[in-house]
């Protein structure tokens, strides 16, 4: 059986004492065998959780990062601090970070060659806007931010990385999952982007996961189509027991 990556998104939710709650909860929690559950925390709560969760089945990352290793940066968080707090994973141009607090393509290529160096695992998140699926240019869009993303990663490190394609028209309480036939037909196409990129021995394994309003119900059948790796949830992964009931409903 392929392994399944499922991981959820905390936001800006749980600060250090709920969070150490929830990771205490986790602590135990034994997934099935072929599944990888990660949690995403925010800064104030990672060094907490990761502590709590370092010898546990469940990985632990940060939700974003500055490329620079220190300096006159005000409010930004170096890849070094983040290492230093036990993370294992970081994500990079999650499209709520683009959207509201303008990071670019650019910015995102220079953190995922960062995180790397680190030696952090870079969950790189792309997606298209609802306008830009209207006028078709869904492959384009996403070409374009995977190309420049990976621009600084070179093809050894890709075994490192994650990728989740995150339709920003999917995301959040006004957002529509999205159809398993669509997941599917985009997932096929980004494959074929990254095997021209790394070749199929390397690109063909990258793994490739959905994200925007996954739920218990619908959490399965995106798993079941062929090149998606597992499932990035936001809301339904909140509460810890429903997370754990989420990854049971998956396998
Ligand atoms: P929702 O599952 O709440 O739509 O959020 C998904 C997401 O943004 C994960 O990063």
């Amino acid at each position: 059986r392929k392994t399944v990556w499922i991981g959820t998104n905390w936001k800006m939710n749980k600060g250090p004492s709920e969070a150490l709650a929830a990771a205490e909860a986790l602590k135990s929690y034994q997934p099935p065998e072929s599944v990888k559950p990660f949690i995403i925390a925010p800064f104030t709560s990672l060094q907490v959780v990761a502590e709590k969760l370092k010898d546990s089945d469940v990985l632990v990352g940060a939700q974003n990062m500055h490329w620079e290793e220190s300096g006159s940066w005000t409010g930004e968080i170096s890849p070094g601090m983040i290492e230093e707090c036990g993370a294992d994973i970081v994500l990079i141009g999650h499209s709520e970070r683009r959207q509201h607090f303008a990071e670019t393509d650019w910015t995102v290529s220079r953190k995922m060659a960062a995180a790397l160096r680190h030696g952090l695992k870079p969950l790189l998140c792309i997606g298209e806007s609802l306008d830009e699926y209207d006028y078709g240019v869904t492959d384009e869009t996403l070409a374009r931010q995977l190309k420049i993303a990976l621009h600084n990663v070179a093809v050894e490190d890709l075994p490192n990385i994650l990728i989740a394609y995150e339709p920003v028209w999917a995301i959040g309480a006004g957002g529509r999952a999205a159809d398993t036939d669509c997941v599917a037909r985009v997932h096929t196409s980004l494959r074929q982007v990254l095997i021209e990129i790394a070749g199929v021995e390397i690109g063909g394994r990258v793994p490739l996961l959905y994200g925007g309003s996954v739920t218990q119900d619908n959490a399965r059948s995106y798993v079941e189509q062929p090149n998606v790796d597992g499932v990035f949830v936001g809301r339904a992964g909140w509460n810890v027991p429903d997370f754990e009931k989420l990854i049971d409903r998956v396998i």
